[in-house]
C-alpha cells in the first residue's frame, strides 16, 4: 500500500564515534533525585512514575556547539531540567548515554497537576528534549556515579550525583519494561537533580555529566 503523503523525517541523534541513533520513543522519569522531589513538594521514596515525549521533540546538539531552542508558546515559566539520558539498544540493552535537558513549561505542568489532568502540554512540546551526542557504553562503562551539573550563563544552578538517583538506571529499566515494550531506539530521561529554575530568551544553558562531556543550548 503506498503512503498517501511523505512520512515525517525520522528523529535521530548522532553517536560519538560515528553513526546516528534512530529515536523510537522518549520516556522520562519524574522526581528521581530526593532533593528535587523535596523542592517539588514531595518526600520519601515513592514508586517511579513515567511520562513520554514524542520522538521528534529531540534537539541534537554536537559537542562543542551551541544548540538553539525557541522560547515556547503559552508559558511564562520555562524550566531547565538537566538529566542523564540512557539510550536503549537491541534486546533492551544499554546502547549508550547522553546529556539531556527535559525542558518544561512549569506553569502549565503545575496547572494540569492541580486539575488532575495529563501533563503533556507542560512536557511534550516542540523542541523540549535537547540532547548531546550518544556515547556508547563500550566507551563509558556503566554510569552509576559522577557529577551532573547545569550552569545558566556561567552560573551553577543544578548540582547532583548520579549515585543519588532514587531509582537507578537498572531499576528504572526494569520498572519501565513492566509497563511498555522497551525497544532499540528508546531514550530514557532519568530525572533531574535539585535546582530547577526558569530561563528566558538569550540564556545559555550548559549541562555536564562526568564521562559524557557537555551540552550547550541557548534559548532564542
Ligand atoms: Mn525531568
Amino acid at each position: 500500500m503506498s503512503l498517501v503523503f511523505a512520512p515525517s523525517a525520522a528523529a535521530t541523534v548522532p553517536v560519538e564515534g560515528g553513526g546516528s541513533f534512530p529515536v523510537h520513543r522518549i520516556y522520562c522519569v519524574g522526581r528521581n533525585y530526593a532533593e528535587h522531589a523535596v523542592e517539588m513538594g514531595h518526600t520519601g521514596r515513592e514508586p517511579p512514575f513515567f511520562f513520554l515525549k514524542p520522538a521528534d521533540t529531540v534537539v541534537p546538539v554536537a559537542e562543542g556547539e551551541t544548540g538553539q531552542i525557541p522560547y515556547p508558546t503559552l508559558t511564562k515559566n520555562f524550566h531547565h531540567e538537566i538529566e542523564l539520558v540512557v539510550a536503549i539498544g537491541p534486546g533492551g540493552s544499554i546502547f549508550g548515554y547522553a546529556v539531556g535537558l527535559d525542558m518544561t513549561r512549569r506553569d502549565l505542568q503545575n496547572e494540569m497537576k492541580k486539575q488532575g489532568r495529563p501533563w503533556s502540554i507542560g512536557k511534550a512540546f516542540e523542541q523540549s528534549a535537547p540532547i548531546g551526542p550518544i556515547v556508547p557504553v563500550a566507551r563509558t562503562g556503566e554510569l552509576t556515579s559522577g557529577a551532573i551539573t547545569l550552569d545558566v550563563n556561567g552560573v551553577r544552578k543544578q548540582t547532583g550525583d548520579l549515585k543519588d538517583l532514587i531509582w537507578n538506571v537498572a531499576e528504572t529499566i526494569e520498572q519501565l519494561a513492566l509497563a511498555w515494550n522497551l525497544q532499540a531506539g528508546d531514550l530514557i530521561y532519568t530525572g533531574t537533580p535539585a535546582g530547577v529554575g526558569a530561563v528566558v530568551r538569550g540564556d545559555v544553558m550548559e549541562g555536564r555529566i562526568d564521562g559524557l562531556g557537555s551540552l550547550r543550548v541557548e534559548v532564542v
